[in-house]
């Protein structure tokens, strides 16, 4: 066998496996085509010892660092298919090349799916955002809103307010008389009508512009979007995959073990809620238990 193990993405979750791999003196393999889920956002926040650095430059040192093990490789490539096969797995590359591996560790993280109002998407991860945790603290007292998508944007709007004073954007959906009460109770205000577009200067927001023409003044919009595997990968090995709050995840048991024996699945794929943090220990737990199976078969 080629490696030890092969891991399908090199974000937080992948390269977190892939180190502790090579810290038991395994072979293994990262596979990356270098596009992170947080790349749109300036800065990371919340993840110890890192706070605030680019995520970016993250990745980029824990690569360099990974380098450095004898039993480590680093592949930029895109994994397009994989089969079971008697030996293990082999995966092919968009380039072409076939690695072959005793084991898999899927840590291919997520696509959001953004609703097409203009001016959002340039805006995401700035000063369009997905949680308040990871960007909260720097839009304090500023006027927050928050785009409602499903029903749990209205526990989303109550969390952001925690931030400061919030605005709920409908745009376009109806609210339960339960829902409307709590956010009553909360002094949260609700703006009905379809949003037209987001307005503001380079990736400052200014302005929702509602399609009746009005405009509400705006620093930072919170919006929990769909979003879906970033690889078919998962389905072309049988994993089962369950349907989540907001999109698809891998099933795995506590060892992040998938259905299918041999492979793991790590980070935001196989897991809710998401964080760099949590992608990291998904990371070392698939990593480590990948590990014990090699021992103990
Ligand atoms: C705008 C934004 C800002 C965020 N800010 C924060 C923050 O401040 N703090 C925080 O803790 N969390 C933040 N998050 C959440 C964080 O980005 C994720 O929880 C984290 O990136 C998940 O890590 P991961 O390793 O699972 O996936 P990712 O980091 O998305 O890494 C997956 C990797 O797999 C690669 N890949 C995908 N398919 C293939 C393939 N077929 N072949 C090879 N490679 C592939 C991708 O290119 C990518 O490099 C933010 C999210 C968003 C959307």
């Amino acid at each position: 066998m080629e490696h030890d193990a092969l891991v399908i993405g090199g974000g937080f979750a992948g390269l977190a496996a892939a180190t502790y791999l090579a810290r038991a003196r395994r072979k293994v393999c990262v596979v990356d085509n270098r596009l992170p889920r947080n790349r749109f956002a300036k800065a990371s926040h919340g993840f110890l010892g890192q706070d605030g650095s680019n995520p970016l430059a993250i990745l980029a040192e824990a690569r360099e660092q990974l380098s450095v093990y004898p039993t480590a490789a680093l592949l930029q490539d895109e994994a397009v298919s994989a089969r079971k096969d008697r030996e293990g797995f082999t995966v092919s590359m968009a380039s072409g090349q076939t690695l072959k591996a005793d084991k898999l560790i899927l840590a291919f993280g997520l696509r959001d799916e953004l609703p097409p109002i203009p001016g959002l998407r340039e805006r995401w991860g700035q000063s369009v955002l997905h949680c308040p945790y990871c960007h909260g603290i720097e839009f304090s007292d500023r006027r927050l809103g928050v785009l409602y998508r499903t029903e749990m944007s209205v526990h989303q709007v109550l969390i952001v307010a925690e931030w400061g004073p919030v605005t709920l954007y409908l745009d376009g959906a109806r609210l339960e008389p339960d829902a409307a009460r709590k956010l009553a109770e909360r002094g949260i205000a609700v703006v009905d009508g379809p949003v037209s577009a987001l307005e503001g200067d380079g990736p400052a927001l200014s302005a929702v512009r509602l399609e009746s023409g009005k405009r509400v003044a705006i620093d930072a919009l919170y919006l929990a979007p769909r979003s879906c595997l970033s690889s078919p990968l998962a389905e072309k090995l049988g994993v089962d995959v369950e349907e989540g709050a907001m999109g698809p995840v891998i099933r795995t048991d506590a060892d992040k073990l998938t259905s299918v024996p041999g492979v793991y699945a790590a980070g935001d794929i196989a897991r809710a809620p998401h964080s760099v943090s949590w992608a990291f220990a998904d990371g070392v737990t698939a990593g480590t238990s990948a590990h014990r199976a090699m021992v103990f078969g």
